[in-house]
């Protein structure tokens, strides 16, 4: 009779705790900013606790500043922890480097308990053995010499200092079986479960161990991450039930595919949640966007702040399906916030771009009127930049073949030459006024249209599209126009 290593259900309604525990090797992934706002959604939604652990254990690596950039971003996106480096809580400390006592006593009891043993296979050993099986065409898997190794052996070793690791002893027959709350029920035959390093030769827990040892020890209710950790899950299953623990509930997340279906990867665009900050993407588009990313309400709604996305996240409207991350998407999102910005602000965070493009931004009320007057055209707030550049350079020349086009049009300079006159007649110089001079040149010269407008735009910009003219004009002051207007005649 086979046996059946069973994850049992449910925590029983204890408090909802669950953590997001990367490993410092480097940037925010996307895929680890979607991880960890799940996470924060579902503890915010059942008012649990969000808990951040570091999972540095695997020291080649570990990147030095890697924590505290991790850290800074979660912060940047309003993740905010209840527990975790740096603030503490009661299950600390939530470094694990600095918890190796605790995995020491708990592989302590397993060998005690006959659940581990120690492993002196050498490195160049499982390489031979793995080379052997990837000739037999077998799947890589530790052949559990050592194991069987007679007390005494292993006691002549230890005395002798015999460098070792401590594996666990996953059972020779039966199934593991568990509950993902987003796949359903999950089976996977022992056999192919390889008896796992729990503690590695420089004293070092792996992965697998610390990260189930502390899930227990820091009472996590939940463990939702990403779908690449799925096949783990079936050893931890096996070694909380070697601890005598009962598992958490497991959730794991679909994987990111790029717009071609392919793995999300690098080669394609950034992956770096700190690439998109600097390039001035806004915190709560991309949380919203990222927010979509595997999960759905039940209409088409988009636009959700951080609060609401807490009030309306469940992990039953968590897809199994691969999501596109589609940076063309995320484009329109930013694009929406830029837009929803009171004006001050959006002009704060455009200021600092035109200014490095060499443009006088003394006047803030001219600043915020021309960053209004071109919001609908942001992406990013770099793109001010070039979007605004007419309005503050000296002169304008034709940006493109069509502009030029449309200066050189057998109408274009009664246009402008009527238009550089009327201007001296517009009193206030603002937009309503401007478009009724603007009409009196249509009325003038039966012009109207295209070969209206195109030859006005091109010689007040140098550019076939942009805002509407008047407003233009009006930014650009009377002097301007009619010196633009002229130059262009010319
Ligand atoms: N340290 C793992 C990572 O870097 C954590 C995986 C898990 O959540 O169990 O993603």
């Amino acid at each position: 009779m086979t046996q059946t290593h069973t994850s049992p259900t449910a925590n029983g309604g204890a408090a909802v705790r669950v953590r997001f525990a990367p490993s410092p090797t480097g940037y925010l992934h996307v895929g680890g900013l979607r991880t960890a706002l799940y996470n924060y959604l579902f503890a915010r939604h059942h008012g649990g606790a969000f808990v951040l652990r570091i999972e540095d254990t695997d020291r080649t690596r570990f990147v030095e500043g890697a924590q505290e950039n991790l850290i800074d971003t979660l912060r940047w996106a309003g993740l905010d922890f209840d527990e975790g480096p740096g603030i503490g809580g009661p299950h600390g400390p939530y470094i694990q480097s600095e918890r190796l006592e605790i995995y020491r006593t708990h592989v302590e009891r397993l060998l005690a308990e006959g659940r581990a043993y120690r492993c002196f296979c050498t490195a160049e050993e499982l390489e031979t053995q793995r080379r052997e099986q990837a000739e037999a065409k077998r799947p890589p898997m530790y052949d559990r010499r050592c194991r069987m190794l007679r007390p005494e052996d292993v006691e002549a070793r230890l005395a002798a200092g015999a460098a070792h690791t401590v594996r666990m002893k996953v059972p020779l027959a039966g199934e593991v079986v568990f509950q993902d709350i987003i796949r359903g029920e999950i089976r996977v035959s022992c056999a192919v479960v390889d008896d796992q390093v729990l503690l590695k030769s420089d004293g070092f827990p792996t992965y697998h161990l610390a990260n189930v040892v502390d899930d227990h020890a820091m009472a996590i209710s939940h463990v939702i991450r990403g779908e690449e950790w799925l096949p783990s899950t079936a050893k931890h299953v096996l070694l909380y039930e070697a601890l005598g623990w009962d598992p958490p509930q497991f959730a794991h997340l679909p994987l990111l595919l790029n717009p071609d279906r392919t793995k999300l990867s690098k080669r394609q665009g950034d992956v770096a949640v700190e690439d998109y900050r600097a390039k001035g993407y806004l915190a709560p588009a991309l949380v919203n966007f990222v927010a979509l990313l595997g999960w759905n309400t039940s209409d088409d709604t988009e636009i959700f702040s951080l609060e609401t996305l807490a009030s309306l996240f469940t992990l039953d409207r968590v897809g199994k399906a691969g999501a596109v991350f589609d940076p063309a998407k995320l484009d329109w999102f930013n694009g929406q916030y830029l837009r929803a910005m009171a004006p001050a602000d959006l002009a704060a965070l455009c200021a600092p771009h035109l200014a490095a493009a060499g443009a006088d931004i003394s006047d803030t009320a001219r600043v915020e009127a021309i960053v209004a007057a071109l919001a609908t055209h942001l992406v990013r707030p770099a793109d001010i930049a070039d979007e605004a550049v007419f309005f503050f350079a000296e002169r304008v020349a034709p940006e493109s073949d069509e502009v030029r086009a449309a200066l050189a049009a057998d109408t274009a300079a009664t246009v402008l030459d009527l238009f550089a006159e009327a201007c001296t007649g517009v009193n206030p110089w603002e937009r309503g006024a401007i478009k009724a001079a603007i009409q009196g040149v249509q009325k003038a010269s039966g012009i109207k249209g295209k070969e209206l407008f195109l030859p006005l735009r091109a010689a007040l910009t140098g550019r076939a599209h942009g805002p509407e003219l008047p407003v233009i004009a009006e930014l650009l002051g009377r002097e301007v126009c009619i010196r633009r207007a002229r130059d262009a005649r010319s």
